[in-house]
């Protein structure tokens, strides 16, 4: 009998009103259940949301370095029990034991840097045109933030938005994706034993379209953090407009590693495997493309191709194994599909193709590394995001020519350069456009203390991590103060 978990709002675990539940599965061996979760609704929400609002009174008044004790509690609990939320996130969604380890080090990272930030929210007094007049500005919380999350990074996300939106003093109704309930209940229940008061932090489980569009459209919603596709951060975008909520959209990517002809190339091939592969493609910086100088092209494409087919594919829990499967059914659907659409578009294919098969493997979501050549910009393998071990390569003359296919997508998110030449690498930083650029790096490994987000349709402005985050979660109050003891008025009085 599977285990059954259950939403967590107003401090209490409960299951869905309707009664109804899913069930979450290993994608690595689709016979065993994970567990089942309350598949919950709108009813759901609405109580979460109540409960969020009445205990939002009490938290902003907590001191800001009081919740960063809480936040470092919450690291070192975190710390304590890494391998074991590693495990499980990996039963849970299949990347390899490294990564998810990786994955919640972001949330314990993330931990830390919430509690050093609760001693310096810093805001600024600057002096007033007017004689005996205070000012100043500060930041203050905001109300309920709405955070949806995807299934990719099942603890590292859910950290950058809630450990930012509880440590600036708002209170959060959480809901995270269904492939990955568990990491996000395991989550809760941490965050609770470091000492989050009840009902601060809510969770309710389900669909995106039962509660993510209620959580969006509640008029008591204050603000909703939002990591996900493109299409549904389009959607969000509109119903929340109804309400005029402030939302942040981290959404899809179409990330390239461009090679130069006087690249390390032994370094560039072990960045764009892990860039390709690691994750199983699924990661927002995933490198899906990858654009060789002209000079270079015949020899890196016979080293990769000849690395990618040594890769091991099998359960992420297994030692040794390279790469895990694809989260479920549809996932693997969606990559085969987009194998088919390179065919027909005539690109080459000249490594994998096909959904895997062998010892380990029949009961998986598996899909082989595949790679397409011959690709040109306007094919469909080159603009749109696959999320899945698919890597497409083009071609280049030179470095601008590399750069204008690079950008060359509707997205803007993570980008790489493989060069020894410094005047390049800094032309690249500046004409590439992306949030983010790594230079002699895979497009892959980002860090929980730098600003983390994209352009163009990879989201709306936003940042998250670092010291970036807290302008999304905070309000700037700006506060005078006249001690003249008579009516000064500005603009006026003092001209
Ligand atoms: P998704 O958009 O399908 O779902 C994300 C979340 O939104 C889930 O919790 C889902 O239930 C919910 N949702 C779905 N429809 C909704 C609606 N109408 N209203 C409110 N909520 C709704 O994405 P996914 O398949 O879980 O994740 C993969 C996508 O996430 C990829 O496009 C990837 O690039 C993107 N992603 C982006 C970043 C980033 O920081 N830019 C990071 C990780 C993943």
């Amino acid at each position: 009998m599977a285990q059954k978990f259950q939403n967590f709002i107003n401090g209490k675990w409960v299951d869905a009103k309707s009664g109804r539940a899913f069930e979450n599965r290993n994608p690595a061996n689709w016979e065993e259940v994970v567990g089942t979760f309350p598949k919950s609704g709108k009813e759901d929400v609405d109580e979460a949301v109540k409960a969020a609002r009445a205990a939002f009174e009490k938290w902003r008044l907590v001191p800001a370095p009081a919740r960063s004790d809480i936040m470092r509690k919450l690291g070192d609990l975190m710390a304590r029990r890494k391998e074991e939320l590693a495990r499980e996130m990996t039963r849970e969604m299949g990347k390899v034991l490294a990564e998810t380890r990786g994955d919640v080090q972001e949330g314990i990272d993330t931990a830390y840097y919430a509690a050093g930030e609760g001693r310096r929210l810093f805001g600024k007094t600057v002096p007033s045109e007017l004689p005996n007049k205070f000012a100043m500005s500060m930041r203050v919380p905001i109300g309920v933030a709405g955070v949806i999350t995807p299934w990719n990074f099942p603890m590292a996300i859910p950290t950058w938005k809630i450990f930012p939106a509880v440590l600036s003093g708002n209170t959060v109704v959480f809901k995270p994706a269904q492939d990955t309930p568990k990491t996000a209940t395991t989550l809760v229940e941490i965050m609770m034993e470091a000492g989050i008061p009840e009902a601060v932090v809510n969770i309710v489980h389900g669909g995106g379209s039962e509660v993510g569009t209620a959580i969006v459209g509640h008029p008591d919603v204050d603000l909703v953090s939002f990591t996900g596709s493109t299409v549904v951060g389009k959607q969000i975008s509109k119903d929340a407009a109804e309400t005029l909520k402030r939302v942040s959209l981290e959404l899809g990517g179409k990330n390239a590693q461009i090679v130069m002809d006087d690249a390390d190339l032994d370094l560039a091939l072990d960045g764009v495997l892990w860039g390709a592969f690691g994750t199983t493609g699924q990661r927002c910086t995933a490198t899906s493309r990858l654009i060789l100088h002209d000079k270079i092209y015949e020899k890196f494409m016979s080293m990769l191709v000849d690395r990618t087919k040594k890769l091991k594919l099998g359960d992420g829990l297994k030692a040794g194994t390279d790469v895990g499967p694809c989260v479920n059914e549809s996932q693997r659907k969606t990559v085969e599909s987009y194998v088919e659409v390179g065919k027909k578009e005539g690109a080459t294919l000249v490594v994998g193709g096909a959904a895997a098969k062998g010892d380990g493997l029949s009961k998986g979501w598996f899909h082989e590394p595949t790679i397409f050549t011959d690709v040109t910009p306007a094919m469909r393998i080159a603009k749109e995001e696959i999320f899945g071990p698919i890597l497409s390569v083009l071609r280049a003359k030179s470095l601008e020519d590399a750069i204008r296919t690079l950008n060359n997508t509707i997205y803007g998110l993570s980008s790489s350069v493989y060069t020894r030449d410094v005047n390049k690498a800094f032309t690249a930083m500046r004409d590439i456009q992306a949030g983010i650029t790594y230079i002699n790096a895979s497009t892959i490994g980002a860090e929980a203390h730098l600003p983390f987000g994209g352009v163009k349709q990879t989201g709306n402005g936003h940042r998250e991590g670092g010291w970036t985050v807290y302008d999304f979660f905070t309000e700037w109050k700006t506060v005078y103060v006249d001690y003249s003891g008579k009516l000064q008025r500005a603009q006026i009085d003092n001209y």
